[in-house]
């Protein structure tokens, strides 16, 4: 987890907001919105605050967000999660992701990811002990070969980490593929890790959570956060849902990592995830409508683009450009077109960097304008 010369490498998006800072380019590297969510959102919060919710909040989280946690889950997938026993409350989606994987692996034991993989998973797994294996998702589906899939899932694997909608890709998996994890899983009793952020900003298809499909809830613990349905990424409200002794463990694990975390942010999520139908809706419109002005433009400058169906990212291929290298390529776009991007390769094990060498990705959660700005100044680059 150190650089070379011993001191911590910086996250590639903490690498590449730096750049846009320092450079004054228009940030499409890091994943982060550049407008507030919704009123009554940021309302609650401060309300909170007023209302005196400003200490620790119980380990598990406060009851109004657990139990508003409940009520989503079964107004949009029919799922019930008992808000006492079988929901936690985590400092963001990352949090979650730690404790799970630090409470549910020992040291050896393989955990299966997609690759590109974001770059938590592998952190993670690494200081979990764990053997990280991953199945490919190719230029330009980045759909996984099932036979591949069956191939990597074995009786050593503990965890199998699905990340629907799929960050960096925007790929989201189609139902067959969910089925073949769960029927997997259960052949060799392994747990379902699925990391559903990007939950409410899917694009002409529906979002399904893999806990839905017969049998798979008891093993499975789903993982979502406030940051990309509210664009309060920076609250880092974030929560899980599993069978009750696997949130026991996994809350033996959290409470040695932050305890809890953002008390009067909790309230205000709990909020958002209460509000009505139209808000989820209108919100996944308005960022398809943002990945159609990107798309339209980095094709128009000359990438080849893969249309995501989900998430805040679009990958474009860099080679036709005549930049081969998209590690290279994201260090010099600064100058070439006042732009900040994230090479696809940050997200892959050493051994396939090169096969995604050309690569990189593009955040659309920016206003229109700021879009059809990094547009045209794409354009100049051919
Ligand atoms: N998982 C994925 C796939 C993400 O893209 C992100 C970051 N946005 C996270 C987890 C982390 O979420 P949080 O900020 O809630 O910790
Ligand atoms: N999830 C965000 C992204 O993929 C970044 C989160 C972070 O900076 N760690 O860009």
């Amino acid at each position: 987890l150190l650089g070379a010369d011993g001191t911590v490498a910086a996250s590639i998006f903490a690498e590449m907001s730096a750049l846009a800072m320092r450079t004054g380019a228009i940030n499409l590297g890091q994943g982060f919105p550049d407008e507030d969510g919704p009123p009554e959102v940021l309302e609650a919060a401060r309300q909170a605050i007023s209302d005196g919710v400003n200490q620790y909040p119980p380990g598990r989280g406060l009851p109004v967000l657990r139990e508003a946690i409940s009520r989503h889950q079964q107004r949009f997938y029919g799922l019930s999660a008992d808000p006492e026993t079988e929901v936690l409350v985590t400092a963001g989606a990352t949090e979650a992701l730690a404790a799970t994987i630090l409470a549910l692996i020992e040291p050896g034991d393989e955990v299966v990811t997609l690759e590109p993989f974001y770059d938590a998973y592998g952190g993670l797994i690494a200081l979990g002990g764990g053997v990280h294996r991953t199945v490919r998702l190719r230029s330009p589906e980045f759909q996984p070969d099932l036979d591949e899939l069956r191939a990597a899932i074995t009786d050593k694997t503990r965890l199998i980490i699905v990340n629907n909608p799929h960050n960096p890709t925007g790929t989201v998996l189609p139902i067959e593929t969910l089925a073949l994890i769960v029927e997997l899983a259960h052949r060799h009793d392994a747990l379902i890790v699925t990391d559903e952020v990007y939950e409410h900003l899917t694009f002409g298809v529906a979002h399904v959570p893999i806990a839905t499909l017969p049998g798979a809830s008891e093993r499975t613990i789903t993982i979502s956060s406030g940051g990309k349905t509210f664009n309060t990424t920076g609250w880092k409200i974030g929560w899980l849902s599993a069978p009750a002794p696997l949130v026991t463990a996994i809350l033996a694990v959290k409470q040695f990592l932050t305890y809890v975390n953002g008390a009067p942010f909790q309230p205000a999520i709990a909020r958002g995830l209460d509000l009505p139908d139209s808000f989820f809706t209108g919100i996944a419109a308005d960022l398809e409508a943002k990945r159609d002005v990107l798309e339209v433009g980095l094709t128009t400058a000359g990438f080849t683009v893969s249309r995501p169906q989900g998430s805040y990212f679009i990958v474009a291929d860099a080679a036709p450009l005549g930049y081969p290298d998209g590690a290279e390529f994201c260090r010099i776009l600064p100058a070439l077109a006042g732009v900040v991007a994230v090479p696809i390769a940050a997200f892959c094990s050493p051994a396939n960097r090169a096969d995604y060498a050309s690569l990189v990705r593009f955040a659309y959660c920016k206003k229109v304008d700021v879009l059809e700005r990094a547009a045209g100044r794409l354009a100049g680059i051919s």
